[in-house]
């Protein structure tokens, strides 16, 4: 790429080009059939994902969105008002907005300073009698470590809803045994929107479990809680993966595992640049538990002094970076009814002023990784 034109926080079409003319062939073949909601292209995509997540039968379903596959989440699991959510303030907006929309309430739990994922201990203190479910975050593909309240969790029948729209594939080694994220908690969601790690060439989403009665009910309601044809058993949604996106989605899992890879070698790529430009004290590159298969979603640095001239001055380098999230969820205008004020949560708070996201996908050039952190390297000199 030439030095004057400007990097993209994201370059869909650098890994498209490898695939072009597979998803071409197979938009076609659907456009053939004429079949365009469900059908065969949604099935076998979901018993795909059934295999890769080593699900049973019908575990995978596919439906309209990742906000859409939380809704159906919280309803599957008979969330009413009253209840009880508790997830975190540091995350994309639909993972509460799905809580309030079925009446309940989203409890906000601080997060760890250096994973920006829910702190657990945090989350224990929260729990009391209207405590339904514990809805953690995988934020830009680092894994929450579940299994560490999961006991407690399920001694205290808190059901889990595990948000990992942010990372298809991540997964964490706990005693030799690598649980994936989606598949540690009751239900999982993902989203298929384009940016993700998983992504489809317009909004897709999907539910799974290892629950056949929650893996019955989900199918029910994602297509207005239909038992047979027109005979309802109970008020749903319209939520359905189109087979276009399904057909697109499916020949995109086969490339998952080497693309998150590479986005993992950028990862250590932009690790060994700070190291070698000396930018650790000005920079903290994302820490990586142990046991973690990150799948760097986003790469994200804190910048803990003057963030908003470092991505001013990267700009006009024609370098983009974003800020995910610039307004913790519990200062949201929309959930000021919910009483959050400022201070609830101070390491998200603090995370909203020092996040900075910088390019990371496969495609992304180690070349362009390096003027890049040259030019961080010169707005610190
Ligand atoms: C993208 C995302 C969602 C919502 O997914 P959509 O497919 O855009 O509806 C939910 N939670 C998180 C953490 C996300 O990143």
């Amino acid at each position: 790429m030439s030095e004057n034109k400007k990097l993209p926080i994201l370059d869909l079409s650098r890994s498209f080009k490898e695939i072009h003319s597979e998803v071409s062939e197979a938009v076609e073949r659907v456009l053939s059939s004429q079949a365009f909601i469900l059908g065969p292209e949604v099935r076998n995509f979901e018993k795909h994902v059934e295999s890769y997540l080593e699900l049973q039968e019908n575990g995978a379903i596919g439906c309209a969105s990742g906000s859409d596959a939380l809704l159906l989440a919280l309803m599957a699991l008979d969330l009413k008002p009253g209840d009880e959510v508790i997830t975190t303030p540091f995350t994309f907006f639909a993972t509460a907005s799905a809580v309030t929309r079925l009446g309940a309430r989203p409890v906000f739990v601080d997060v760890d300073l250096e994973t920006y994922n829910i702190d657990l201990d945090q989350a224990l203190s929260k729990i009391n009698s209207k405590t339904k479910v514990f809805l953690p975050v995988h934020l830009f593909g680092q894994t929450v470590p579940i299994e560490k309240i999961y006991d407690e969790l399920k001694s205290r029948n808190i059901k889990i809803v595990e948000d990992a729209a942010q990372s298809f594939g991540a997964w964490r080694k706990v005693n030799d045994k690598i649980l994936r994220d989606g598949v540690m908690g009751d239900i999982g969601c993902y989203s298929f929107f384009p940016t993700k790690n998983l992504g489809g060439c317009g909004d897709g989403g999907m539910v799974v479990t290892r629950d056949e009665n929650l893996a019955a009910r989900l199918r029910r309601l994602r297509v207005h809680g239909e038992g047979s044809t027109y005979y309802h058993e109970e008020v749903g949604l319209n939520s359905r993966l189109d087979a276009i996106q399904a057909a697109i989605l499916d020949i995109k899992l086969k490339y998952l595992e080497k693309w998150n890879k590479q986005r993992r070698e950028l990862a250590a790529n932009y690790k060994n640049l700070f190291d070698n430009y000396d930018l650790n004290d000005f920079i903290k590159a994302p820490v990586e538990l142990e046991n973690n298969y990150h799948i760097y979603h986003q790469y994200v640095v804190r910048v803990s002094e003057r963030r908003d001239g470092l991505m001013k001055f990267l700009e006009e380098n024609n370098f983009t970076t974003r800020v995910y999230y610039p307004l913790c969820l519990h200062l949201q205008h929309c959930f000021e009814f919910l009483g959050g004020k400022p201070g609830d949560c101070p390491n998200a708070e603090k995370l909203t002023q020092e996040v900075l996201a910088l390019p990371i996908f496969p495609g992304l050039m180690s070349d362009e990784q390096e003027r890049l952190v040259g030019k961080i390297k010169e707005f610190f000199k």
